[in-house]
């Protein structure tokens, strides 16, 4: 007979340490072994609990090695909790990996619902609902952000940053000059934590905002998704080459970015759009 034990997805608090359910206390206490993102994080939300159970690491470096100890474990019978730092592992945060391999093993896999920053941001962003992109943390190389931001530029649907306060600065900069600086937005930073706050603005006005006040503790970004500035783009389908490239300047693009937007949205190149701009002068 085989013997198969469980994985137990488990959302832990974003913040508030009160925002954890009955079931993934019971669970986490219940469990054979915690596999946790950082065990000394951990330990805290444990103590707070009085949890007693065993915890092992498992994060983005020895996910190998420790995926496969743990898959094994499990097959023997074992049940274990897989948490990250906070809120959903596999969101943006190691788990998603271990379901894999325990989904591949037969092993079934549970959740243990709760706190996620993304979701949370979202519904106190005062944007559409209907639709939503979980982009999570760009790229930091340049070009390969802007490659994920020239994807996403279209989509009709609200989009989910993730950011650390030390990048929020230059995301701002380019979310605003691949999206446009109209484009409503909200900088949820700190929820459910002493300092939670909301600013809803556009993201010309948020990079503004940023630039004058040093961006501080964890934030999501929510950006307001391409249909909600079809009434402006289809003012901006009329615009002659000189006017659009005008109209980036007065958002606050330096000439360079302004020259090289412009030549993205009329589908010609930057050498072109500069001799256009001359042979007005
Ligand atoms: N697994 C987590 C979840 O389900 O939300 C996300 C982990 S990811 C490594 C950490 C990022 O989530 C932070 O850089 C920040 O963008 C966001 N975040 C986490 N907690 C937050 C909070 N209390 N307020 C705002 N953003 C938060």
């Amino acid at each position: 007979m085989t013997v198969t034990g469980r994985l137990y997805l488990c959302a832990t608090p974003i913040g508030n340490l009160g925002d954890i359910t009955y079931r993934a206390v019971e669970m986490l206490r219940a469990a054979d072994v915690i596999a946790a993102e950082d065990t000394r994080h951990t330990r805290g939300l444990l103590a707070h609990y009085d949890i007693h159970t065993p915890m092992t690491s498992y994060h983005e470096h020895n996910k190998e090695e420790k995926g496969a100890e743990l898959t094994a474990r499990m097959q023997a019978g074992e049940t274990i909790v897989c948490v990250s730092d906070a809120g959903l592992p596999g969101i943006a945060d190691p788990g998603g990996d271990l379901a894999h391999r325990a989904i591949a093993a037969g092993i079934p896999v549970t959740p243990l619902p709760g706190a996620n920053a993304a979701l949370s941001a979202l519904i106190c962003a005062g944007l559409p609902l209907e639709g939503f992109t979980f982009v999570g943390f760009l790229p930091r190389k340049e070009k390969k952000r802007r490659e994920v931001l020239t994807r996403v530029a279209a989509y009709p649907e609200t989009l989910i940053f993730y950011e650390a306060p030390h990048r929020l600065r230059e995301t701002l900069a380019a979310l605003a000059a691949e999206l446009g600086a109209e484009r409503r937005a909200c900088a949820a930073r700190e929820l459910t934590k002493k300092f939670e706050e909301y600013q809803r603005a556009s993201l010309g006005e948020l990079l503004a905002y940023y630039e004058e006040n040093e961006p501080r503790g964890e934030f999501v970004l929510i950006v307001a998704g391409a249909d909600e500035n079809a009434a402006l783009a289809d003012d901006v389908e009329e615009m002659s080459l000189t006017e659009r490239y005008e109209a980036h300047i007065a958002k606050g693009l330096d000439k360079k970015e302004a020259m090289r937007r412009t030549a993205q949205e009329l589908g010609i190149s930057r050498r072109t759009v500069y001799q256009a701009l001359l042979a007005e002068v």
